[in-house]
């Protein structure tokens, strides 16, 4: 299981076992967050607790939640839930203490233009600044 925490410790959330991979993407949103996902479902895989405030952007389908005291960049869930009522929700794991996290591989997304998966080129999360 990795935890994660805000800053200030309001918002945690936790994640069963070790994500297969980290995803770094390039979109408008997570380039200026810089955040690294690790996705499941809300209690399932991933717990969250505390307040946030959640971002929507225009008519987007998933509010970023963010600690309303520190302003970390906690996780982003569905709006709405998808089949089964279950729904996805990805946790940023820069919230998480770095031994917990380094060994993850990366997995490069590229949501800026062509909207697909990138090739992994070795690099894991120790290489993007922890
Ligand atoms: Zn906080």
């Amino acid at each position: 299981m990795i935890q994660g925490s805000c800053l200030c410790g309001s918002v945690r959330w936790q994640l069963e076992g070790t994500p297969e991979g980290a995803t770094a993407c390039n979109c408008t949103a997570c380039r200026r967050y810089g955040a690294l996902w690790a996705y499941d479902h809300e209690n399932e895989g991933i717990r969250v607790s505390g307040e946030t405030r959640a971002f929507v952007r225009g008519n987007g389908s998933l509010g970023f939640h963010f600690c309303p005291a520190c302003g970390c960049l906690a996780y982003w869930r569905s709006l709405q839930p998808g089949e089964a009522g279950r729904r996805r929700i990805a946790v940023n794991l820069r919230m998480a203490e770095p031994e917990a996290v380094t060994r993850i591989p990366i997995d490069r997304f590229d949501g800026l233009v062509a909207f697909e998966d990138l090739p992994r080129d070795g690099r894991c999360v120790a290489d993007y600044g922890f």
